[in-house]
């Protein structure tokens, strides 16, 4: 049997977290001053991921994106996506990542058989790069995404649109994807950061920037969803120069098309960013639990599946871990 939820929506896609950890702080996300990050041990080991993954790929999962936390600061990140990718029956890998690492470890991705990243990227901008980020990284995550694109990987910027703030970004990111041949993806600031910033009137919308867009850039066209599933609407511009995209969880929710599921580093299974409850799979992983077991785990995460998020309804509450932690 397929992983069919309740409201008849297929899951053939798993997030995995491979670390809480980061080497950034973005403010929407992790908290400026210290952390207390999981525990080496806490986090699964690659046998145990690929075991998961294993598991769910017997079930119906066909794709497979790696996140964190920075991926790129778990050790021999490449030696998991090589097992990963030799899984029979996964079709696509993905990795996200903030790409301050990305220019030492493109090529070993590739060689491991990597041909798919997000970077994430809100600002062309030094300056403003320092002030999302609270650290100075912007110059080695350009160049990792030359290192990339050098490569031949099939790279989407994500970057994170907040207002008062990313506002003259959005022309930039914009021509920038025209030139390298790279989608932007503009994210609504969703309210998962740590310092419990987020409200409504900080999301950058994207009607917002569809209007800077077609005022500075030129007309967009909506794309046709070849994957109804995907979570960005995406658009070309008219002139058939470059390709944007919008993640509009907050003005335009994409919840009836949900396809994903994800693990943590420290192995629960959660069935939406948003979720209040997860399922343990560490204790099955660790306490000799069979692949019945884990796949009857990964059901009942399928069955508990609600319909969707309700960031717009006043019960409304915000998950007690934030992005970095979950796994974006
Ligand atoms: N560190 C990697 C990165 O930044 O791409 C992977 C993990 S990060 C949590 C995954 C994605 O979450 C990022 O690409 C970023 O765009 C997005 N993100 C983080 N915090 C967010 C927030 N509060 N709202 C919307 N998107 C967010
Ligand atoms: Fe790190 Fe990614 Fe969170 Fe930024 S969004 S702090 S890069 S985990």
């Amino acid at each position: 049997m397929p992983l069919i939820d309740g409201f008849d929506r297929l899951h053939d896609n798993l997030r995995i977290s491979v670390t809480d950890r980061c080497n950034i702080r973005c403010f929407y996300c992790m908290p400026e001053g210290p952390i207390l990050f999981l525990e080496r041990e806490e986090i699964l080991s690659f046998e145990e991921i690929e075991r998961v993954a294993r598991v769910a790929v017997s079930l119906g999962v066909r794709k497979l994106r790696l996140t964190g936390g920075e991926p790129l600061v778990r050790k021999d990140l490449p030696v998991l996506v090589e097992r990963l990718c030799a899984i029979p029956g996964v079709e696509d890998i993905g990795l996200t990542t903030n790409g301050v690492l990305l220019a030492g470890q493109a090529e070993a991705l590739w060689r491991a058989g990597l041909r798919r990243l997000n970077v994430h990227l809100d600002t062309l901008d030094a300056e403003r790069f320092f002030r999302i980020t609270r650290r100075d990284d912007f110059g080695r995550v350009m160049e990792g995404l030359d290192r990339a694109l050098e490569l031949g990987f099939r790279v989407k910027i994500n970057a994170v649109a907040v207002t008062n703030l990313c506002e003259p970004d959005v022309v930039p990111l914009a021509l920038y994807g025209r030139e390298r041949g790279v989608e932007i993806r503009y994210i609504e600031f969703m309210p998962l950061d740590a310092q419990g910033l987020w409200d409504k009137s900080k999301v950058l919308l994207q009607d917002q920037m569809m209007e800077i867009l077609r005022r500075e850039v030129g007309e967009l066209v909506e794309i046709p969803d070849r994957d109804p599933r995907a979570p960005a609407t995406e658009y070309r511009f008219a002139d058939g120069i470059g390709k944007v995209g919008f993640i509009s969880s907050v003005s335009k929710p994409f919840c009836l098309n949900c396809n994903r599921l994800r693990l943590t580093s420290d192995g629960k299974l959660r069935y939406c960013l948003f979720a209040i409850e997860e399922l343990d799979v560490k204790g099955l992983l660790r306490g000799g639990g069979t692949d019945l077991e884990l796949a009857e785990v990964i059901r009942e995460a399928v069955r508990r599946k609600w319909l969707g998020h309700e960031i717009h309804s006043t019960q409304f509450v915000a998950p007690p871990r934030p992005m970095y932690s979950i796994g974006g």
